[in-house]
């Protein structure tokens, strides 16, 4: 059972955020883990559906590291897996007989990925399935949806800034993720409502010549899980084919989750490159791409793409069991009840206390929304109460449930979510909504 105190105790990892920061910019590895000077908190350990603060704070994790954790932390399979990779010496600049194996299993689970190359993290693999597609086609330019995530590298930081807009007047602005992206680069991305059939329409005739690489994530891993219709994805499969455009699906999230072929085995749709990150390997750093033999083979003549890490033993050997499990067995089967249940359980609540709601995405990895009708896009978002998801976040990690507290991240089930996960978390659930309402209607928030 969860033993959180309300407001639970943040002592040690608000003094190990002082500490950190003196040496650490905002006391953290990645700036998305600073969650506030009195908020950030530093984990202890891991196992299978949940985490331990430094606290001891105990939570049943819903972000699973932002998707990874598809087994549950420190999968004991998996883990030997990667002990043998260790014991194999870790990184050779040399090939190993296993990358083919696991390149194998990835083109037979999806079969656009016809030929394979391993990356370090979803960063790496879109960057250079972006490159790839553009010294393939020999052009500069490409297409994002708006709100997408690709990573952190210059050609991916470029965002529409939905906070800033008013939601009614004109378009939201071009803006970068930050600085240190040169400004040169902004006249090569161009922007796209998803689910705009007209829209994408429109910027492939003004500029579909001029174009690489159509990058999409049909569910947005990052934004709310928004989902492209089929209508869209065909509409987009059909421009990409009579403009020359790369169609670059990236399932970094999607990837050996939502279905073992991912979001294009869902959806009916077939890439012309693709990428792989987060499930591929319960959490050890290792990532793909693939896609269509005649653009892959470009990397043998005249695009580079390697790294000292690539196909690291360990994390191969992570991958080659977490995709076998996942391939051979009924995992994600069980992932996806878990979900359906987990949705069940939160609208029978929501329908007591009246309040309209609806999910959006796939019940391994889904969006929660407080208005009837699902998102169709990004612009839509700004017109869902996500005051109420944002208030009732942190009520939910006092009482042991760890979401991300930006109502843009989805909900990430594991097989390791078992039914006392379930219940405890209806159950705090169900509290959590109570303090909301009490909170907001006080004027507290005000
Ligand atoms: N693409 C998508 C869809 C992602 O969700 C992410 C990470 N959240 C990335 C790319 C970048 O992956 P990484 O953080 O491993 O670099």
């Amino acid at each position: 059972m969860l033993k959180n105190s309300t407001p639970r105790a943040l002592t040690r990892s608000n003094a190990q955020f002082a500490k950190a920061r003196t040496r650490l910019p905002l006391g953290v590895s990645s700036s998305f883990r600073y969650w506030g000077d009195e908020k950030t908190i530093y984990v202890k350990r891991g196992l299978g559906g949940r985490i331990w603060d430094i606290d001891d704070n105990a939570y049943i994790d819903y972000r699973l590291g932002y998707g990874p954790a598809i087994l549950g932390y420190a999968d004991p399979r998996v883990d030997e897996a990667a002990m043998e990779g260790m014991r194999r010496g870790g990184v050779f600049a040399l090939g190993t007989e296993l990358e083919y194996e696991v390149a194998a299993r990835i083109s037979r689970m999806v079969p656009a990925a016809e030929l394979v190359r391993f990356s370090n993290s979803g960063t790496e693999a879109v960057m250079a399935a972006l490159r790839l597609a553009r010294g393939f086609t020999g052009r500069d330019a490409y297409i994002i949806v708006e709100g997408s995530y690709h990573g952190l590298f210059d050609a991916a930081m470029w965002q529409v800034d939905m906070d800033g807009w008013d939601g009614k007047t004109g378009e939201p602005e071009l803006q970068t993720y930050g600085d240190g992206i040169p400004r040169q680069l902004a006249s090569l991305v161009h922007f796209t409502p998803l689910n705009d059939l007209d829209r994408l329409e429109g910027v492939f005739k003004a500029q579909g010549d001029k174009v690489a690489a159509f990058l999409v994530e049909p569910i947005m891993g990052n934004c709310c899980a928004l989902t492209a219709s089929t209508e869209f994805l065909a509409a987009a499969r059909r421009l990409c084919d009579q403009y020359g455009v790369v169609m670059l699906v990236d399932e970094v999230k999607t990837g050996f989750r939502v279905a073992r072929g991912g979001v294009q085995e869902l959806f009916g749709v077939r890439a012309d490159l693709c990428t792989f990150a987060k499930a591929m390997a319960n959490g050890y750093p290792i990532a793909a791409f693939g896609g269509r033999e005649d653009i892959m083979r470009v990397i043998e003549t005249r695009v580079r793409h390697g790294g000292t890490y690539t196909a690291h033993s360990v994390a191969l050997a992570a991958a080659n069991k977490t995709l076998e499990i996942l391939e051979e067995t009924d995992t994600l089967e069980t992932i996806r009840t878990y979900g359906l249940n987990l949705q069940a359980g939160i609208t029978k609540i929501l329908n007591e206390f009246g309040i309209p709601h609806c999910y959006t995405g796939h019940p391994s990895m889904g969006g929660l929304f407080f208005r009837r009708e699902p998102p169709t896009n990004y612009r839509d978002w700004k017109t869902s109460d996500y005051n109420f998801y944002d208030t009732l976040a942190p009520f939910l990690h006092d009482l042991g449930v760890l979401v991300e507290p930006d109502s843009r991240e989805p909900w990430f089930i594991c097989a390791a979510h078992d039914q006392a996960c379930l219940d405890e978390t209806l159950t705090a659930f169900r509290t959590g909504v109570a303090q909301t309402l009490e909170y907001l209607q006080s004027g507290a928030a005000a």
